[in-house]
């Protein structure tokens, strides 16, 4: 079913997705420069999920011309924010704030399912903000990879059941390129 912006800006007013400024949508030239180093785009190959494609989403929604519909929204919630794309940019396309501006809006008129809120709850408020727990999590995800556990539950497809866009989000991950800029930081 599509839903509605909530908030339908006025042509006229400054583009906003959840009260956070997006008008560097703008800045956008569509020089396809970035496509090659978004995972999303190399693993589903599709323009949508293509930062280029993703900053024209978010435009259309900010300006009320698309709605929140299921497929407007698993296009950005694809979106791994790994900001591969930011790096290369030559327009300097603010691409980080403008997907977490379009990600807090999904949040909010899309909240999802139980177990997809307790997921999150687990994440971003149980872990996140206890620095002992997270190191806890770490240890054990340490162990699931050391003892070939992961291996397991990949071949086995479990992963699948991942709730909401996880699932392809993971496989995503996987075919991850590091942006030009990464060997410099490495010593
Ligand atoms: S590299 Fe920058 S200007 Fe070019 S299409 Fe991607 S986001 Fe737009
Ligand atoms: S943040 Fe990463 S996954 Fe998202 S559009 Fe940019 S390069 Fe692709």
């Amino acid at each position: 079913m599509a839903h509605a912006t909530s908030e339908p800006p006025t042509a006229a007013g400054p583009l906003k997705l959840h009260g956070l400024s997006v008008e560097g949508v703008n800045q956008c030239v569509h020089c396809g420069l970035c496509l090659a180093y978004c995972p999303t785009f190399s693993e589903l190959g599709t323009e949508m999920d293509s930062p280029r494609g993703r900053i024209f989403l978010i435009k259309s929604l900010a300006e009320g011309r698309v709605a929140l519909t299921d497929s407007v929204a698993e296009h950005l919630s694809l979106c791994l924010d790994c900001r591969a794309c930011e790096t290369v940019c030559p327009a300097g396309v603010p691409y980080g704030r403008l997907i977490e501006a379009a990600k807090a809006e999904i949040e909010r008129e899309r909240p999802g399912s139980l177990a997809r809120r307790a997921f999150r709850w687990l994440n971003f408020g149980l872990l996140l903000g206890h620095p002992r727990a997270l190191r806890m999590a770490a240890a054990g995800l340490r162990l699931y990879q050391a003892t070939g556990l992961q291996t397991l539950v990949r071949k086995s497809g479990l992963v699948r059941l991942l709730p909401g866009t996880l699932g392809r989000g993971r496989r995503c991950c996987r075919r991850c390129r590091p942006p030009p800029t990464a060997g410099r930081f490495r010593q």
